[in-house]
């Protein structure tokens, strides 16, 4: 690993918006809060170069800076405050190479995921990561943040995706750490660092990610149940026999309800039951395959563990069932002012979670909404309440990690913390943790410069 720094390229090279109009589109983000000023400027870089001269202009002026991705974050992350520019990275959105004998990929952080993944899939290669932002949010995003969705209980978070980065330090340094393959023992593997520190650290500006042969074909199945123990019970079973099983996403009733009701379908079953698996498994694509699925999915049938199966003739009736999994970004807006937690919980308890959840919360507020659904072979819940008074939101946010905390879960599972969790790090952090981690923020940015006030605060 060495440190360069390029000096080649000058400030006035790079893209910057500063008329209120321009401004205006990057003052919020998904989360649901915005800037509660307009902020002077928004860069635009396009490349590593340009990326590193404005952070070091930045440092030279004390100037504190906001990072962008795709703005889909749901923790505020990227909402600027008056203090700082914004430096956004969707310009930054380019491959810099591809290798397709060895399935790696090189690209700028404001690459869009569902690009990569069209791009990579071209070429009969597979990057796996999916979430319901696919169409918007950028891998330096995902990278940042640690990104999770809905094929980790197979391949993983986003840490396992990543073989090399290179980073823009909050000096304007350029630190490359560009590796390509899967093993490197050579010391403090310093990326790490960099990956779900959500850009207090530095910036991301190149990413080498780790590629899969693609699947010949996807088959996803619903599945309608009576009870968690079923639930549980049809995981383990699906993980023993359906080796190439890539997503287990559970969905409670009354998410599923909202969910058909936005997208202004019907519900895909006649009969409601209290929870859903939307499962999905990869292979090849032959009758041998399909009939794998097939045959478990009867046998859950047969032994009562399951009440009800649709079975997706086609890849439109499949992503059909995939549009109301991931219809919860469509569905917060019409619940403002909400709050969209996204917890860990060991799966014995994820249960008893969401009971004692429905009832205090509907108890305590009444006329809010509760919707359950998760990824439930990752121990990841995601829980999405309100409307409540913007006033109570906070008091919420106590009530819900409280319970997290007593089942020794964690206040966020993908999402990260940004600021909207940052009061709550304690209940998921003890305290020599967070001194390990202030002192990180020192080390790496000691005048308070990356995303300050996100995460933790570097004192
Ligand atoms: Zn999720």
């Amino acid at each position: 690993m060495s440190l360069v720094t390029d000096a080649t390229v000058g400030l006035e090279q790079v893209e910057v918006l500063v008329d209120a109009d321009l401004i205006q589109p990057y003052l919020q983000d998904a989360s649901g809060q915005s800037a509660q000023t307009v902020v002077s400027q928004v860069f635009r870089p396009k490349n590593t170069q340009e990326l590193a001269a404005v952070v070091k202009s930045c440092h030279a002026q004390g100037k504190k800076i906001c990072v962008q991705g795709g703005l889909t974050g749901l923790a505020g992350g990227a909402v600027p405050s008056a203090d700082e520019v914004v430096i956004n990275l969707s310009r930054m959105n380019q491959v810099i190479d591809f290798d397709t004998v060895g399935g790696t990929i090189r690209v700028q952080p404001g690459m869009v995921l569902q690009q990569l993944s069209e791009y990579v899939e071209q070429q009969g290669w597979y990057f796996p990561m999916d979430m319901g932002s696919r169409g918007s949010c950028h891998i330096g995003g995902n990278v940042a943040t640690n990104a999770g969705g809905n094929r980790v209980l197979r391949y993983g978070t986003m840490r396992e995706l990543v073989l090399g980065l290179e980073v823009v330090l909050a000096d304007g340094t350029i630190m490359p750490m560009l590796n390509y393959g899967l093993k490197n023992n050579t010391g403090v593997d310093l990326k790490h660092l960099f990956i779900g520190s959500e850009g207090t650290l530095g910036i991301i500006s190149q990413v080498v990610l780790r590629l899969f042969p693609l699947p010949e074909r996807r088959y996803s199945a619903l599945v309608a149940l009576t009870g968690f123990e079923q639930v549980v019970e049809l995981l383990r079973r699906a993980r023993g026999q359906l080796a190439e099983l890539s997503s287990f996403e559970l969905m409670w009733k009354s998410y599923l309800q909202a969910a058909a009701d936005q997208l202004k379908t019907q519900a895909p079953f006649d009969a409601e039951y209290p929870v859903y698996v939307l499962l999905e498994m990869e292979g090849k694509d032959n009758p041998e395959t399909e009939a794998l699925l097939t045959q478990f999915l009867e046998q859950s049938l047969e032994d009562e563990l399951a009440v009800d199966v649709i079975l997706p003739h086609s890849q439109d009736q499949a992503k059909q069932l995939w549009d109301l999994r991931d219809a919860i970004g469509e569905i917060l807006p019409t619940m403002k002012p909400y709050l969209a937690f996204d917890v860990g919980i060991p799966i014995a308890q994820a249960n008893d979670f969401v009971k004692k959840m429905e009832q205090s919360l509907s108890q305590r507020y009444p006329g809010s909404k509760q919707l359950f659904f998760g990824h439930l072979g990752d121990g990841n819940l995601h829980l999405s309440t309100g409307p409540h008074e913007a006033s109570i939101l906070e008091e919420v946010e106590h009530v819900v990690y409280q319970a997290v905390a007593e089942l020794g879960g964690s206040i966020s599972a993908e999402h990260g913390i940004g600021r909207i969790k940052k009061p709550f790090l304690h209940y998921s952090r003890n305290e020599i943790e967070r001194k390990q981690m202030q002192a990180l923020r020192q080390l790496f940015d000691p005048n308070d410069l990356l995303n300050s006030g996100r995460v933790i605060d570097n004192n």
